[in-house]
C-alpha cells in the first residue's frame, strides 16, 4: 500500500520513474545506450536521495549507508577490473543477487505478517520464492558460465523430487501468506525449500539452453522486485522492477526464438522433457589448413567480406585488431560487413559491445535476419572464435542438439575462413561439420595473433 509521504518525495519518485524509461529506450540502439545508462543512473540516484529525505523513513539510516557502501564499493571495485570476456558471468551474478535483494526485502516484511494485508503478503510470498530462484538458478547458471560446473545430472525419479519440493513450497507460502501470526522458523524452511528449488530446477538445463535461462532469471528478478515494491508502498522498485520483467521477457523471447526452443520445453526439462542428446550429431574428420598469407591474399582481393565473429573473438579480446584489419580492407576497396548471431558469445549483445568498445561502426553490424539472405553474395566469410552460430549440423543433422537452431548461413558464401585454436567444440560440445567442408580453410591459433598475422600478411602484400 502506498502511504502518504510527502508531495516532494513521489515527485522524485515519479521523475525517477521516468528517467528510468527515458533511460530504457535511449538503451534500444548502439548510438544512446551510453547516454541512456546515465540517465537511468541518475534516475536511481535521485531515487535513492529521495527515500533518505523521506521523514517517515523509520529504518537505521546508517545501516542503510553501511550496506550501500559495502554493496555499491564491492560492485564498483569487481566491475572496473572485470575482464570483458568474463562480463556474461558478471551480469549472471548481478541478475541473482537483484532477485536475492528482493527476498531479503521479503523476508522482513514476512516476519511482519500482521501489519501487512493478505493481499501484501501473498505479494511478499510469491516475492521470495521468484526472488530465491533467481538467485540460486543465476548463481548456478555463473558457474556453469564461469566453467565451475560443467555437468548436467540427471537423476532417476528427478521429477517427483522437483514436484514434491513444489508442492513443500507451495504450501508453507500459503501457510505464512494467510498466517495472522509470526512463524520464524516456517519462515525459514520456506525459504531454504524456495533457494533449493531455483537450484534444482535449472541444474538439468543443458547448456546450449543458457541464453534463454539468463534472460528469464533477469525477467523473474525484476518481477520479484516489483511484487516487494508493491508490499513496502515504493513506487520507483514498482516501476523499476516493472521495466525490468518487460525487457526480460521480451528478450527471453528473442533469444527462445534465435535458439528455436520453447521456454516451457527448456524450463521443464527436469520435469520429465526429453533432454537431447549430447552425443548427437558428433564426429570428427579433416579440414583444409591455410596460412596467414594465403588468408590475407583471399581477403584483399575479394569485393565482399563479411565477418562473424564469436566467444573466442571475447576470449581473444581480438576486437581492436579485427577493426584494423578492417580499416587496412577497406583501403583496398573490399567491402566489410559484421554478422552477429543473437547468441554468439555468452550473453546477449556480447558481442555489440566487444565491436562498439573497438570502434566498429554501427552501420556496419547486421544481424541474423539482415544478412542471411546475403551470404550467396558474398565472396569471403571470416570467422573469428565462432562454432555453435555457424554449425550446419543445425540445419541437416536432425540428431544434432542445436537442429533448428538458426544459424549464419556462411557456408553460401564463395569461401571461409575459420580462425581458431584447435580442436576445441563450441558451447554445445558438438563437432562442426562446416570445418569438413571444401570451401573452408582453417587458420590455427589465438585469434587475436592470427589477426595479427593477418594485418601484417595484407601490409606485406603492397
Ligand atoms: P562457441 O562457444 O560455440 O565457439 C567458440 C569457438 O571459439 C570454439 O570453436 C573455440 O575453438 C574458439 N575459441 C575459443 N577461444 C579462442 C581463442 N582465444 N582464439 C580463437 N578461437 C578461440 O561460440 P559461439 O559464439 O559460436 O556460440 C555461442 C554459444 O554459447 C551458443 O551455443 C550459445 O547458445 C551459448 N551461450 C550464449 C549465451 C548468450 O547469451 N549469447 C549465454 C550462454 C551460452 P578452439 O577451442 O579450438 O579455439
Amino acid at each position: 500500500m502506498i502511504d502518504s509521504s510527502p508531495y516532494f518525495v513521489n515527485l522524485a519518485y515519479f521523475v525517477a520513474a521516468l528517467l528510468f524509461i527515458m533511460g530504457l529506450r535511449r538503451m534500444s540502439t548502439p548510438k544512446n545506450a551510453r547516454s541512456g545508462i546515465w540517465i537511468a543512473g541518475v534516475g536511481m540516484l535521485l531515487a535513492i536521495a529521495a527515500t533518505f529525505a523521506n521523514p517517515e523513513l523509520s529504518a537505521n539510516k546508517l545501516l542503510m549507508l553501511l550496506a550501500m557502501a559495502i554493496g555499491g564499493g564491492f560492485s564498483l571495485f569487481h566491475a572496473r577490473r572485470v575482464y570483458l570476456a568474463r562480463l556474461p558471468q558478471m551480469i549472471a551474478l548481478y541478475n541473482g543477487l537483484g532477485g536475492g535483494a528482493a527476498a531479503g526485502v521479503a523476508a522482513v516484511e514476512l516476519l511482519r505478517v500482521t501489519e501487512h494485508s493478505t493481499a501484501e503478503n501473498i505479494l511478499a510470498v510469491l516475492g521470495a520464492l521468484i526472488g530465491c530462484i533467481a538467485f540460486t538458478g543465476s548463481m548456478l547458471a555463473w558457474a556453469k558460465l564461469s566453467d565451475r560446473i560443467s555437468t548436467t545430472e540427471y537423476f532417476t525419479n528427478r521429477q517427483q523430487v522437483y514436484l514434491g519440493m513444489l508442492v513443500v513450497v507451495l504450501i508453507l507460502g500459503l501457510l505464512l501468506a494467510f498466517s495472522q501470526t509470526v512463524h520464524p522458523l516456517m519462515l525459514l524452511l520456506f525459504f531454504i525449500m524456495s533457494l533449493l528449488f531455483g537450484l534444482a530446477m535449472t541444474q538439468p538445463i543443458a547448456s546450449e539452453d543458457m541464453p534463454v535461462l539468463i534472460s528469464f532469471y533477469n525477467a523473474a528478478a525484476g518481477l520479484a522486485v516489483s511484487f516487494e515494491g508493491f508490499v513496502i508502498g515504493n513506487p520507483t522498485m514498482m516501476v523499476a522492477g516493472s521495466l525490468v520483467f518487460a525487457a526480460g521477457v521480451l528478450l527471453t523471447r528473442l533469444m527462445a526464438r534465435s535458439v528455436n526452443r520453447r521456454l516451457s520445453e527448456i524450463m521443464y526439462s527436469g520435469f520429465g522433457l526429453k533432454h537431447r542428446d549430447r552425443h548427437a550429431g558428433e564426429r570428427r574428420g579433416h579440414y583444409n589448413e591455410v596460412d596467414s598469407h594465403d588468408a590475407a591474399i583471399t581477403m584483399a582481393y575479394a569485393e565482399q567480406v563479411v565477418i562473424v565473429p564469436g566467444y573466442g573473438m571475447a576470449v581473444a579480446q581480438a576486437q581492436h585488431k579485427l577493426q584494423e584489419l578492417t580499416q587496412l580492407l577497406e583501403e583496398r576497396g573490399v567491402n566489410v560487413r559484421f554478422a552477429i548471431h543473437p547468441v554468439a558469445g555468452r550473453m546477449p549483445g556480447h558481442m555489440n559491445v566487444l565491436l562498439a568498445e573497438a570502434g566498429v561502426a554501427y552501420e556496419k553490424i547486421f544481424d541474423l535476419s539482415e544478412i542471411n539472405a546475403e551470404f550467396r553474395k558474398v565472396d569471403v566469410v571470416l570467422v573469428i572464435g565462432a562454432n555453435d552460430i555457424v554449425n550446419i549440423s543445425a540445419r541437416s543433422d536432425e540428431k544434432s542438439r542445436l537442429h533448428g537452431m538458426p544459424i549464419l548461413n556462411v557456408d553460401e558464401a564463395g569461401s571461409v575462413i575459420v580462425l581458431k585454436r584447435g580442436e576445441g567444440q563450441g558451447y554445445a560440445g558438438i563437432d562442426n561439420p562446416l570445418l569438413e567442408d571444401a570451401k573452408t580453410r582453417v587458420h590455427l591459433g589465438d585469434a587475436r595473433e592470427t589477426v595479427q598475422e593477418l594485418i601484417s600478411a595484407i601490409k606485406s602484400l603492397d
